[in-house]
């Protein structure tokens, strides 16, 4: 069997919610809104089901969600997008992800990972032959250093995987950070793997700016969105994928032989989905921020050094102020099963040079968890 996937142990996120439901937690693991997403879209998809095309749509994607893929992005980004030569939808960011990877590397290229990372990046680009290196990212401010990435990139650099907002770290790169990696990307000649999934999970206003539109990027990027994040519906896997044409055609080449389409009834749904008015998408982003803030006002009163979260579900705090340093994998482990609270070690994300003092919570829930999660949280800070 190959050793690239037979060696590594079932993922974090699969982990901490076994872990849940035998100690009868609270779930703040995994990454799942308990909203249960908007009801008109949720409609459209079960009457597309009951009245629409139920076999294989168009490989590319249906036309009608490639038109509202690139009217999207139009409208948020004032990005200028050709539907038909530069946008493909596949089954999830990760089948893109995936995709990418076959398709851009070579097996011996150099890929470089900003960790910590989503934990399907390393697998997936050494399954397809590439060599990862790595560029450390600290808190609080998890910000690029040059130094870093100067050592990472070399002649063989051909990729970077680019997480952009950024989970687990709840952060949102500066236009600064965006040019310094705009730079060593058109130096090396190497192409950006784009992960923007958390692109409207924002919040105190900040705007998104994908990395492709900024001057000189436009043919060195592939933007990866994904319906999942965008609409609450983490189950959908409805990807997008963005990308001048010269590499588009490769990345179809790659879809086509990896899920080949992406189910018809859901693809009708988001396409009506992209176009709902502003208030939606602004909506989401005040009820989250809301319950964000929530929740960081209520660790913060537990004595918890909460770091600040300024986009995805995620919030993290720091434990290296907490007696007897603990790392942040035990923490975890401890809470769990003393406090009935479940978190993600942020250490997971990482494959070298661990930062092992921070947990992540997911705040995408109802207002009943997270004020119960608090209590349980403050009385094993203070007991446990
Ligand atoms: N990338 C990142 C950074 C994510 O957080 C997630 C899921 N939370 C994904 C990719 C996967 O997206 P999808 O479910 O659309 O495959
Ligand atoms: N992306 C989600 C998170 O960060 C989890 C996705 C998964 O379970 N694979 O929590």
């Amino acid at each position: 069997m190959n050793p690239i996937f037979a060696d590594i142990p079932t993922t974090i996120f699969e982990t901490m919610s076994r872990l849940a439901i035998q100690h009868q937690a609270i779930n703040l693991g995994q990454g799942f809104p308990d909203d249960p997403g908007p009801e008109d879209v949720r409609r459209a998809a079960a009457e597309a089901v009951l009245t629409g095309w139920n076999q294989y749509p168009p490989m590319m994607g249906l036309p009608e969600l490639r038109q509202a893929v690139a009217a999207h992005y139009r409208r948020f980004h004032a990005l200028d997008l050709d539907w038909e030569r530069e946008v493909m939808i596949t089954s999830g960011a990760t089948e893109a992800l995936a995709g990418s990877l076959l398709a851009l590397i070579e097996p011996g290229d150099e890929v470089v990972l900003f960790q910590p990372m989503y934990d399907a990046y390393l697998p997936l680009v050494k399954r397809a032959g590439g060599v990862p290196k790595f560029v450390t990212l600290r808190p609080p401010h998890w910000r690029i250093d040059e130094a870093a990435l100067k050592a990472a990139f070399s002649p063989k650099t051909k990729a970077v995987i680019f997480n952009n907002p950024l989970n687990p770290t709840a952060t949102v790169f500066p236009r600064e950070d965006l040019e310094l990696l705009g730079r060593y990307l058109e130096k090396h000649n190497a192409i950006a793997i784009c992960d923007e999934v958390w692109e409207h999970v924002l919040f105190d206003d900040l705007r998104h700016e994908p990395l492709i539109g900024l001057p000189g990027l436009r043919e060195r990027c592939v933007k990866i969105g994904s319906a999942g994040k965008i609409f609450s519906l983490t189950g959908w896997k409805v990807g997008f994928v963005c990308a001048a044409p010269a590499i588009m055609k490769v990345l179809a080449k790659a879809h086509q032989f990896i899920t080949f389409t992406t189910p018809p009834n859901l693809q009708t749904a988001v396409a009506y989905g992209l176009g709902k008015t502003d208030d939606y998408f602004l909506g989401m982003r005040r009820d989250l921020q809301a319950a964000r803030d929530r929740f960081a006002a209520g660790l913060t009163q537990a004595g918890l050094t909460v770091l600040p979260s300024r986009a995805t579900y995620f919030l993290n705090i720091d434990l290296s102020p907490l007696a007897n340093n603990i790392d942040d994998a035990a923490w975890c482990t401890r809470l769990v099963e003393e406090a009935k609270v479940a978190a993600i070690p942020v250490s997971a994300f990482y494959a070298a040079d661990h930062v092992r003092s921070v947990a992540r919570f997911c705040f995408a829930k109802s207002t009943d968890k997270l004020d119960g999660a608090v209590a349980r949280i403050a009385d094993f800070v203070k007991h446990g």
